[in-house]
């Protein structure tokens, strides 16, 4: 679908050239970029979704930093827009154009560039694929202090670009935390090299938070230095069946307290999260009878036998509380795959769907399952939801419980205007009216922009307009997106 409704083309940039591609080829040579052919461009011109399409008759490869810079201080000059593009995995539309802004790609730029064997610092280009790096360190007996159900495509740089948080944040923290430096190219080629290896610095503004989270819309991160966890030498999941989602919370509230420091991972889902993988795939290890809510719990630790009985015992008391009705823990690592699988799933079994209206958002962890119970009322209410004939067919929750962040997914036979009319404003305002976030992860793209002001105040998106308009004058980087178009 082609779904940029409403948006206007800016006259100010300007219309790419044949001059223009040639001189991109005298920066990359000849294989260095993808011009005019619409299948070879299909790719980086929709977005993983296939939700949104732009138009861009060309993607730009470079290899280096210095390349990257070469090709900003042209786009500067020439006000030619510019949209960055990792792995090409967000779901809210920032990785591809609207229009026909040149896509450049940091497939090419992929190496490690180093490893502190002592300290697990890793610095490495933004285009290296987040498994890839996590293989890597596993060889070395570390890991990646983020892990997300996109690993096997995402790029670190495109993960830092997004924030992205992901199924290791309750133990190993934000990215604001774990990334110690980065490279940016900014919008008028200017190489910002803050890559630093150091864990305390406090020397001026920490400018490199700025880029953390900017999705692309005030320099290129081209490199990267992180703090990397050692790969725990004993790691366990379990699952629970539970009958509410007070009884998710219990068990919560209980697994901080009994599982303390080895406690790595806290998810759930609902019962309509699980019949949605199944609709699309089989999963494994899961328990006979289904429950209304699951959990996923992992633990991480040095001790094996040490973790085992923190885990039984929890679980015991789980069983005897009345918390959970019925729990599995993974026998080996097979099963730890597959019961994490099945986790990861749940987004690629809604992107099969024939449309899904997909929202991300935190607030307090009692808040979360109302939400989700109130949007289902509402959608019912509505008349879109509940009928045979209805366009949403199903309204499915999961996520990282131990983080307040909930993804609420609107599954629909299509996508219809007076759907996304009931459901937006209307959950941004319940969003907001519990003090909450309308992106807690994916980020804002196109998608929610334009209800910034949910979260943040007139004086901040105020402020962050100047720091986009100082850094970017031009306006060249990644437009239509992430501020929103009102003054
Ligand atoms: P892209 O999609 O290519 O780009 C995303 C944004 O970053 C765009 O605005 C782009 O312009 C910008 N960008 C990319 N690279 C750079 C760069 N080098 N410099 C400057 N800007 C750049 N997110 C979570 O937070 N947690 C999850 O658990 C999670 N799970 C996911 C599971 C699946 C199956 C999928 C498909 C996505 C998931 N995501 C999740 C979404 C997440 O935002 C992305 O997967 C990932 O962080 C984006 O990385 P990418 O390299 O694909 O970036």
């Amino acid at each position: 679908v082609d779904k940029f409704p409403g948006y206007v083309r800016n006259e100010n940039y300007k219309q790419l050239t044949e001059q223009d591609v040639d001189h991109f080829k005298t920066i990359l040579g000849n294989n260095g970029l993808i011009y005019g052919n619409e299948d070879d461009l299909f790719p980086f011109n929709t977005d993983w979704m296939h939700k949104f399409r732009g138009k861009s008759q060309l993607v730009l490869k470079p290899k280096t930093t210095q390349q990257v810079s070469d090709i900003m201080r042209y786009c500067n000059d020439q006000k030619l827009a510019v949209v960055p593009q990792g792995g090409n995995t967000g779901l809210v539309g920032g990785s591809v154009p609207v229009f026909d802004e040149v896509v450049l790609s940091l497939q090419g730029m992929n190496k490690i560039r180093g490893f502190d064997n002592v300290s697990g610092i890793l610095t490495a280009d933004a285009g290296c694929v987040l498994e890839v790096l996590d293989n890597w360190l596993g060889e070395k007996g570390y890991m990646m202090p983020l892990d997300l159900g996109a690993k096997g495509s995402c790029h670190i740089g495109g993960n830092i670009a997004t924030n992205a948080g992901g199924l290791r944040l309750l133990r190993y923290g934000s990215l604001h935390g774990t990334v110690l430096g980065l490279e940016v190219v900014l919008p008028d080629g200017t190489i910002l090299d803050n890559m630093s290896t150091l864990r305390k610095d406090n020397t001026g503004y920490d400018l490199k938070q700025l880029f953390i989270g900017s999705e692309g819309t005030i320099g290129v991160i081209t490199g990267v230095s992180i703090l990397t966890p050692h790969k725990p030498k004993a790691v366990n999941v379990a699952l629970l069946g539970l009958n509410s989602f007070e009884d998710v919370q219990k068990a919560f509230k209980q697994s901080r307290i009994e599982l303390s420091e080895i406690l790595s991972a806290f998810e759930f889902w609902d019962t309509n999260a699980l019949q949605m993988f199944k609709k699309h795939a089989t999963p494994k290890d899961v328990m006979e009878k289904e429950y209304p809510f699951y959990v996923l719990i992992e633990t991480s630790g040095s001790n094996k036998d040490h973790d085992d009985e923190k885990l039984t015992t929890y679980l015991e008391n789980m069983m005897v509380d009345g918390v959970a009705e019925d729990g599995v823990v993974a026998q080996d690592e097979t099963q730890i795959r597959g019961l994490w699988s099945l986790r990861e799933g749940f987004t690629e079994a809604l992107g099969k769907e024939p449309a899904v209206y997909k929202y991300d958002i935190s607030m307090p962890v009692p808040k979360l399952y109302e939400c989700v119970e109130d949007m289902r009322q509402h959608l019912r209410d509505g008349g879109v939801f509940g009928q045979p004939d209805s366009p949403v067919t199903d309204v499915v929750a999961y996520g990282h419980v131990g983080d307040g962040n909930l993804h609420l997914n609107i599954a629909a036979s299509r996508l219809e205007s007076r759907v996304s009319a009931l459901i937006e404003p209307y959950l941004f305002e319940w969003v907001a009216n519990h003090q909450g976030s309308i992106s807690a992860e994916h980020g804002l793209g196109v998608a929610k922009n334009e209800f910034l002001g949910y979260s943040k105040s007139p004086v901040m998106i105020k402020m962050m307009k100047t720091m986009k308009n100082m850094l970017d004058p031009n306006a060249i980087m990644n437009p239509y997106k992430y501020l929103p178009s009102s003054p």
